[in-house]
């Protein structure tokens, strides 16, 4: 059963579980069309991964890498579903990048992969929105990741059992495709990565590793609408506002 975050009409955060268009929450419930969804985490920070599948390896000349690429956004970067995000302005070009992302349940430090995914909460999607101009330009990506609102998470967070080894990942732009690639093209498996971000630094609950986007990124322009499918979760849809 999936679960989700939103506020209610008097303005109480609340987490309930989705099923079919109905949110129930103790002994009450909501439409989803009528709740406010929120990102389904509140993360201390998101671990991203760079080039981990094998079709956005290709598609960029890169080789495979022998460990994963890792970088950081803050909690200021966390936006939330059906949310219009601004981002900044006089930018030639900023990507969209759609990725599975996965929620920590429990403080993580030192967790080998066999013990990965009973640290886990749930799966989510994330747009791990991307300033190329900056990012071209700096070695740590601050401008170029780290920005407010460059990850758009959610709507829910699914059970990991619920997203097949071959879910299919996709991204629209006003409808149009323009990413479609399955996990099964995931050079490095979740466990893995758990176990080698664990080795590092440690994972609060509430934490998001987000777990690289595959082939098909491109430019998003002010007023385009955003959504990410994945099987097994669900579609986050958001919208980007650029100011002159
Ligand atoms: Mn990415």
């Amino acid at each position: 059963m999936s679960t989700i975050r939103f506020r209610d009409s008097s303005g109480y955060v609340r987490t309930g579980t989705l099923d079919g268009e109905t949110i129930q929450y103790g002994s009450s419930e909501i439409q989803r069309a009528e709740a406010s969804i929120l990102a389904p985490a509140q993360p201390s920070k998101i671990v991203c991964v760079g080039l981990n599948y094998a079709d956005h390896a290709a598609e960029q000349n890169k080789s495979i890498p022998d460990r994963p690429l890792l970088f950081l956004k803050p909690p200021n970067a966390v936006a939330h579903p059906h949310s219009e995000v601004t981002l900044p302005s006089g930018k030639d070009r900023i990507d969209y990048e759609a990725e599975l992302a996965v929620v920590i349940d429990k403080q993580a430090k030192e967790v080998p992969a066999e013990d990965a995914l009973s640290y886990v909460r749930g799966f989510t999607c994330l747009d791990d929105l991307s300033n190329r101009d900056d990012q071209n330009r700096e070695q740590n990506w601050i401008r170029g990741k780290a920005f407010d609102n460059a990850a758009p998470m959610g709507p829910v967070l699914a059970p990991p059992t619920a997203v097949p080894e071959d879910a299919s990942i996709s991204l629209s732009v006003n409808g149009e495709t323009r990413q479609h690639s399955s996990r099964d093209q995931f050079i490095f498996s979740i466990p893995e990565l758990i176990e080698e971000i664990t080795t590092y630094l440690t994972l609060e609950p509430g934490d998001v590793i987000s777990t690289g986007t595959p082939s098909g990124v491109g430019p998003v322009s002010d007023g385009d609408t955003i959504s990410i499918s994945i099987d097994g979760i669900g579609t986050l849809t958001h919208s980007v506002q650029i100011p002159d």
